[in-house]
């Protein structure tokens, strides 16, 4: 089904997304209701399967090898664990399991293989699967849609302007290659990014505006709200207000209208009311669980409350798009050369100040 896809300019997305809160709230709640069930959220368990250790310097993420950040280099969970969460995620309602995996690029070779086996198996447990692994090639994003993967999660983050001020290790670049990776194969795109990280109003809107060229649009647009990490560049940022994250979901909603727009991390510092305010505006998808990856969330009990006091329900697996085939086709690599991705030459110098710190406190 074709669907209609306006175009928006930076002002224009500007221009909502300065609107007065009550109507910006009031407009957004008018197009979810126009585009999709108000009382349906999708409820998506997200699991680290490969955690820490990770080449990069995100300077939010508590997982970098170089922030002393008290997290824990794990390696690659096994097939039977990632059998034992999907199981607890499908019996708890959620339709979605997401696996994180803490690498700069997915590298050809036995962890890959396995990945692969865990998008099989819980495909085939007719949950939707998702997958972020950091930047994949074409090849590899062919052999996940073979495996069975339904979507995969690459967030851009923040505008590109303002990337590298957080990230010196990869560029933006970098993050749209991968993307248009995973367009190719026909594997849905989750992509969004963070607020709190330092940003402006305009790079907020410099973000939206990514992700409304995308093309196609991204089904699932996750608003973080930062979660400041102690031992990161960003340990000391400032509490993002529950109005601008209400502020973000409600712009992202008008701007992007089919898209799942997920409220993630940060969910755990905002009230039951707060929350109820972002629904209003128009986010329509949740993680749930009590861990985020490496950070705290609100635990599935919690959640079930609030969707009764809401009246909201858990959305049912594949109500946006077919079941993918598993194809045994995803054992074979075609890949005939090495990946080229990129290291820019800047540093971040609260990134190294960050770094170095950690390494002080350890000696
Ligand atoms: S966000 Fe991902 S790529 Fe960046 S440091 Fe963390 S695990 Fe690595």
């Amino acid at each position: 089904m074709s669907v209609d896809i306006k175009s928006w300019s930076r002002e224009e997305i500007r221009a909502v997304y300065d609107r007065p809160l009550l109507q910006l709230i009031y407009d957004a709640a008018e197009v979810h209701r126009e585009h999709n069930d108000p009382l349906e959220v999708q409820v998506s368990k997200l699991i680290s399967i490969k955690t820490g250790g990770c080449s990069e310097d995100c300077g939010y993420c508590p997982q970098a090898a170089r922030y002393h950040t008290g997290v824990e280099a794990v390696p690659l969970m096994s097939i039977d664990e990632v059998r034992k969460d999907a199981e607890e995620a499908k019996a708890s309602g959620a339709s979605r399991l997401c696996m994180g995996a803490a690498w700069r690029n997915v590298q050809e070779g036995k962890d890959f293989d396995n990945v692969l086996e865990m998008v099989k198996l819980v495909n085939g447990m007719d949950m939707e699967v998702c997958c972020t692994l950091g930047m994949i090639t074409d090849d590899q994003a062919r052999r996940l849609a073979d495996a069975g993967l339904y979507a995969y999660n690459h967030n851009v983050d923040t505008s590109e302007e303002y990337y590298k001020e957080i990230i010196s290790t990869r560029g933006y670049d970098d993050r749209l290659k991968t993307i248009k990776h995973v367009q190719k194969w026909n594997i849905g795109v989750c992509s969004g990014g963070i607020i709190g990280m330092g940003e402006t109003v305009d790079d907020r809107i410099g973000m939206l505006l990514t992700l409304v060229n995308l093309s196609p649009q991204p089904d699932s647009v996750p608003i973080n709200a930062l979660v400041p990490v102690e031992g990161t560049p960003m340990a000391e940022n400032y509490k993002v207000p529950i109005w601008d994250v209400v502020r973000m979901i409600a712009t992202a909603r008008i701007v992007l209208p089919h898209a799942s727009v997920r409220l993630s991390a940060g969910r755990l510092e905002m009230s039951q009311e707060g929350q109820a305010l972002a629904f209003m505006a128009g986010a329509n998808s949740i993680f749930a669980g009590d861990k985020l990856l490496t950070t705290p969330n609100p635990e599935f009990n919690q959640d079930k409350e609030l969707f009764e006091i809401l009246g909201l329900k858990p959305k049912a697996a594949f109500k946006d798009g077919d079941q993918p085939e598993t194809k045994e086709s995803y054992k074979e690599s075609g890949a005939t050369e090495k990946p080229k991705w990129s290291r820019p030459a800047h540093t971040i110098d609260a990134n190294i100040e960050a770094s170095k710190k950690g390494k002080e406190e350890a000696v």
